[in-house]
């Protein structure tokens, strides 16, 4: 008999079905609320997806948007547990191990990209490039988990996000939830139909076994264009950072892993000028 299989589910907010403003991504404010439960909703609905297939898997969900702390840990389904709370050093694919099949839900496209809420974990990232390769946090989280030896099978989000894996890998699932009109306007499908077609979409990939890879070798060369010279600045002061340019900044890493690493340090160092 087979070894049981580990599933990880990383989500984010953006690109849940419905969302398409800063009001509703960040806590305090009085959207947020609705928010945060339909990314629980979308989540679960991966979830029942696995189970319909292989009831005895081991389910980790990764809570990974603002705080990591959004989904309420009594709405997330009872059969999976839940990493919230940072920091943590590989961020949204912490806790990511050899061998696990990893679901992407309410992601977003990369800094640059023409869709809604686009962006690379801060507004201070302009672009950003692995090996001169563009990559946001779809990219960057699937590169991680390659290197550790797991398989992404699927990411959801919006039709711009989905045009981004297609690129990375065409072994990767997308579900489409909704259409960009604007960086802050979007068509959406109803919430519930959204988790349907999640639920749809991640039982027939764990059925199959399918899923992609998005391989970076290293040495790895990340190179980051920031908003402001003042954020290169910043970035550029522990000396493996060197200075490409007014408002960029490289740092060259043995792993994808302590790219990563790297990347998070960079921008939080560049988001805190
Ligand atoms: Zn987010």
């Amino acid at each position: 008999m087979d070894a049981t299989r580990r599933f990880f589910i990383s989500a984010d907010l953006e690109g849940v079905a419905g969302v398409v403003a800063s009001e509703e991504l960040r806590p305090g404010k009085a959207e947020y609320d609705w928010a945060r439960r339909l990314l629980a909703d979308e989540v679960n609905a991966a979830v029942r997806g696995i189970r319909r297939a292989d009831a005895a898997a081991e389910v980790v969900v990764s809570d990974g948007h603002g705080g990591y702390r959004n989904i309420l840990p009594a709405d997330l389904d009872p059969t999976a547990t839940l990493l919230r709370g940072k920091p943590r050093p590989l961020a949204m694919v912490d806790g990511i191990r050899s061998g696990d099949e990893a679901l992407f839900i309410g992601y977003h496209p990369r800094a640059g990209v023409r869709g809604t809420l686009s962006h690379t974990f801060d507004d201070a990232v302009v672009d950003l490039r692995c090996n001169g390769r563009p990559l946001g946090e779809a990219g960057l989280n699937a590169a991680v988990l390659t290197e550790v030896g797991a398989t992404l099978l699927l990411v959801s989000g919006s039709d711009a996000l989905a045009a981004e894996v297609a690129e990375l890998s065409a072994d990767v699932g997308t579900v489409v939830v909704s259409t960009a009109v604007s960086s802050s306007a979007a068509e959406s499908v109803h919430p519930s139909v959204a988790c349907e077609r999640i639920e749809d979409a991640v039982h027939a990939l764990v059925t199959a076994r399918g899923g992609g890879h998005v391989r970076i070798e290293g040495p790895v060369t990340v190179d980051v264009d920031l908003a402001f010279a003042v954020q290169a600045d910043a970035a550029s002061v522990p000396p493996p950072v060197t200075r490409t340019g007014e408002r960029s900044v490289r740092v060259v890493a043995p792993t994808m892993a302590e790219a990563y690493r790297w990347i998070r340090t960079i921008v939080a160092l560049a988001a805190h000028r």
